[in-house]
């Protein structure tokens, strides 16, 4: 691992262009006092516990925080309960009526639960679950497509004190089997298929498949989305049929009083540096972390129609589309599908629809916007919006601009959030009525966050310095450990600096204390004793017209000990010449210097990236250096990566 330093750094990141937040939004935002920032430093256990005041608890904690070094305990001695939270609450508190979940299928079915019926559907899953033999502390697995019922099952298995395993819908069996086993869990929730661009995923196979190999399942519970063409079959006795259970079950269900520290479920990380990881988040601090972030980030106002791209299947969709919003008592879109179907205009064509006021999506889906051309969006009425933000990677600041120009019409301010499956919510992010923004920043951390940018002795760098991004606190949604291997969480994230918890992401910080995110530092390169972070050419890449994305990595070399390769997907129309090559490479030279000028480039159609659309260095490394693959089994589509393999060993 290297340290990213170079002094060149700062040639893409465009310090000087900086968007000051409106006065409308510094008037009206729900955080508009700078020195909330100085206050929270000061006391950040105090600043918790007056945000901990916004949750419903059956009995208050004694104490905000016991920290041993990694081992954190938040709010000790309280109780509460998760679901209770995020529906119970409010159907007792005049928003019975109001629209909890908006769903969109991809066909164009709609279903609008209120908190109301979110409440009753809960509870009757919930008493489902219970008949099937689950109790307060069993492991549920979730493998489905997004529909309702996967945040209902969710929120059923809080209910009841189980904790749930979300594996996206999009997995291999085997995958799945492998997450199912970890965890041991008890029951698995399905479904018998999900669309996606017209076709039927066949995901009840998938579960027929994986569970040849699981002894810890007992039962199936399957949602009937598709009927007759997906043409499934129910093993007697271990499948049943959601509909069938919940048919006769009670609409009530007493809430499980949970401990603060109760574990609320596990998730895998989408393995972009290993094998993945079964991170654990409990009660009380993730819930706290959530809705906080998800009020403050996203200024949410009472009547707000807010929608999260991110598939359910990610902590994005955990925190974001179903935890974070529901206990804020706001209106959440789900939507089954993906941006081109049944045309490009589809993401548009819901905020126009639904009047969607605040949207998240990832910079790899803007990057695909831009590729589409500004005339789709164009086509539909998106003035409704009011805020809109990014999360899963930099964002390079051509995106940016065009984020703000073609979706944000120069109004909407961008929230850029910087955070890990890990961290549970968002840690480093503007707030829209304080923070001024800069194209490609995720700016400042949150009050009640303490992150550094430090050097390898973990000095921190100060401001115009580059290095590792790390935690110097304990903070209320941390990960507590990793599920039945407590060594790997204290060796991943605890141990290059005792007692400060490593992200693994490099950093750098400008002359006014914003942070740029730079990648994970694996994705750093030593090209002749420089280091160049992979994000920094990739950044100069698509900053080239004829570009749409790239991924670079760095590649063994004699001489200068790595040499960098570039992968790189041409916008459409765009022909792959040898000329282009020369013309990228120079345009790279002159963005950064010609120590950053590629080795080689190779066109691609497509890049390996995770289900949650990260790119896979990785891969590319070990395709570049003629290696065997390492573990695929999270890439969105297997087969782009052994198409570049082939096509490396012809062209390489
Ligand atoms: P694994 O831990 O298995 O390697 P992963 O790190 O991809 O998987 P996630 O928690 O989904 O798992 O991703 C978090 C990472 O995504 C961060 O560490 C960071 O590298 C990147 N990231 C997320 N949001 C941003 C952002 N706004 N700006 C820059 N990078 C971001
Ligand atoms: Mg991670």
């Amino acid at each position: 691992m290297s340290l990213p330093t170079d002094k060149n750094l700062s040639a893409l990141l465009d310090e000087r262009r900086t968007f000051p937040p409106s006065e409308e939004f510094k008037k009206q935002a729900n955080w508009n006092d700078p020195a909330i920032y100085e206050r929270a430093a000061k006391d950040p256990e105090g600043f918790w516990a007056a945000q901990a005041k916004s949750l419903d608890w059956f009995t208050p904690w004694e104490r905000v925080l016991e920290w041993n070094a990694p081992w954190a305990k938040w709010f000790v001695g309280g109780k509460l309960n998760v679901t209770d939270n995020c529906v119970d609450r409010h159907v007792r508190n005049g928003r019975r009526n109001k629209a909890a979940i908006i769903w969109e299928g991809e066909p164009g079915d709609t279903r609008v639960l209120t908190f109301g019926m979110l409440e009753r559907e809960v509870n009757r899953f919930a008493n489902a679950l219970k008949g099937l033999g689950v109790v307060k502390g069993d492991r549920v697995a979730i493998y489905m497509g997004m529909v309702p019922e996967l945040a209902i099952a969710m929120l059923a298995c809080a209910k009841i004190g189980a904790a749930h395993s979300v594996v996206f819908g999009g997995f291999s069996a085997e995958a799945l089997r492998e997450r199912i086993n970890d965890a041991k869990a008890k029951v698995l929730i399905t479904c018998d298929g999900a669309w996606r661009r017209g076709t039927v995923v066949a995901l009840k196979s998938a579960v027929d498949e994986a569970l040849k190999g699981t002894p810890t399942i007992e039962n199936v519970v399957v949602v009937q989305r598709i009927g007759k063409a997906a043409q499934i079959s129910m093993e007697p006795l271990r499948d049943h049929w959601w509909h069938e259970l919940v048919a006769g079950a009670s609409a009530e269900c007493a809430p499980e009083h949970m401990d603060a520290e109760d574990m609320l479920f596990i998730l895998y990380t989408s393995g972009t540096t290993g094998k993945p990881k079964g991170v654990v988040h409990t009660t009380a601090g993730y819930l706290l972390g959530a809705s906080t972030t998800h009020r403050y980030v996203f200024d949410i106002k009472e009547d707000d129609v807010y929608w999260c791209t991110a598939d359910i299947g990610w902590v994005t969709g955990h925190s974001y589309i179903v935890y974070g919003p529901l206990a804020n008592g706001t209106t959440t879109v789900m939507y089954e599908g993906t941006p081109d179907f049944p045309d490009r205009g589809r993401f548009w064509e819901i905020i126009d629809k639904y009047g969607v006021n605040i949207f998240y999506t990832a910079p790899t889906a803007i990057r695909t916007f831009m590729r589409w051309g500004e005339d789709w969006p164009a086509k539909y009425k998106l003035s409704s919006l009011r805020l809109i933000g990014t999360v899963g990677e930099p964002i390079n600041p051509e995106a940016w601009m065009w984020y703000h120009e073609n979706i944000g019409h120069k109004r909407c301010p961008i929230v850029d959030t910087w955070w890990q499956t890990e961290t549970g919510g968002i840690m480093i992010s503007p707030l829209p009525g304080i923070t001024a923004t800069k194209p490609g920043s995720a700016t400042r951390p949150l009050p009640g966050i303490a992150a550094e940018v430090v050097d390898l002795e973990g000095k921190p760098v100060g401001p115009g310095g580059g290095g590792y991004l790390v935690l110097t606190k304990p903070w209320p949604s941390m990960l507590r450990t990793v599920y039945g291997d407590p060594e790997r969480y204290v060796q991943n994230y605890w141990s290059r600096y005792p007692g400060i918890y490593f992200t693994g992401d490099g950093c750098k910080m400008d002359e006014d204390g914003y942070l740029w995110l730079l990648g994970r530092v694996d994705d750093v390169m030593n090209v002749s004793g420089h280091r160049i972070s992979t994000y920094e050419v990739e950044s100069a890449l698509v900053d080239h017209v004829s570009v749409a994305e790239a991924a670079v990595i760095g590649k063994t070399h004699e001489i200068k000990g790595q040499g960098i390769s570039a992968f790189v997907t041409l916008k459409e129309g765009i022909a792959a010449t040898d000329a282009l090559k020369d013309e990228l490479k120079n345009h790279v030279a002159m963005k950064i210097g010609s120590i950053a000028k590629p080795d080689d480039i190779f066109f691609s159609a497509e890049l390996p990236k995770t289900r949650s659309a990260k790119i896979m260095r990785r891969l590319l490394r070990d395709i570049a250096e003629g290696r065997v693959l390492g573990d695929t089994t999270t890439l969105a589509d297997p087969t782009v990566v052994a198409k570049l393999k082939d096509q490396y060993k012809d062209e390489g």
